[in-house]
């Protein structure tokens, strides 16, 4: 569990968006360079669409880049994801839920991954200013208990970034954030 990172932004040779260095994409190549893993997924449902990491992993079929992200969201030109689901505005926590759901089984089972990245943005919230999404607190907590029970249950070893969050109450964000480490203690240990 990091509490912070998820610099998905960072390309190989260029940094953008907040984002200098790409920490999932390093760590995830430290693991497959050094044997450590065959066949890692990323999931980052960060309203913003990861660019950098897909980009960093287009020619490596060792990693599989699954983002769910605001379709008129930055950045406007979007990479090609390997699994790459652009949500509607407004969309909300019903909506939201119910295609992670789906996808993320479905991955899980198609692509037998021995990793998972997490990036665990909080743009995703209604208060968010950037995020044009209408996920509420309980929904985002909701998204965290879906993935960390996914890989529990698929006994795959996860590790948590932070991501983005810009609701103008840094309460909002934090008291989402904070709830990805509270369910992580109530479900690991
Ligand atoms: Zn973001």
């Amino acid at each position: 569990m990091n509490i912070a990172g998820g610099t998905h932004h960072a390309f190989t040779s260029r940094g953008e968006g907040f984002c200098l260095l790409n920490d999932m994409a390093i760590a995830a190549g430290y693991l497959l360079n050094q044997d450590l893993a065959k066949r890692i997924l990323i999931v980052d449902p960060d309203v913003h669409q990861g660019n950098g990491t897909v980009q960093i992993f287009q020619d490596d079929s060792r990693a599989f880049t699954f983002s769910m992200h605001g379709a008129h969201n930055y950045p406007l030109i979007k990479e090609r994801s390997d699994l790459y689901i652009g949500l509607p505005d407004r969309a909300d926590d019903n909506f939201y839920l119910s295609v992670l759901d789906k996808n993320l089984k479905n991955l899980l089972d198609r692509i037998q991954p021995d990793f998972i990245f997490y990036q665990s943005g909080v743009d995703i919230l209604g208060t968010d200013k950037l995020g044009r999404l209408n996920v509420t607190k309980e929904g985002c907590k909701q998204r965290y208990r879906l993935v960390l029970n996914a890989a529990k249950e698929s006994k795959i070893p996860l590790v948590a970034t932070m991501g983005g969050g810009y609701s103008p109450d840094f309460r909002d964000i934090i008291e989402a954030h904070a709830n990805i480490f509270r369910l992580a203690q109530e479900i690991f240990f």
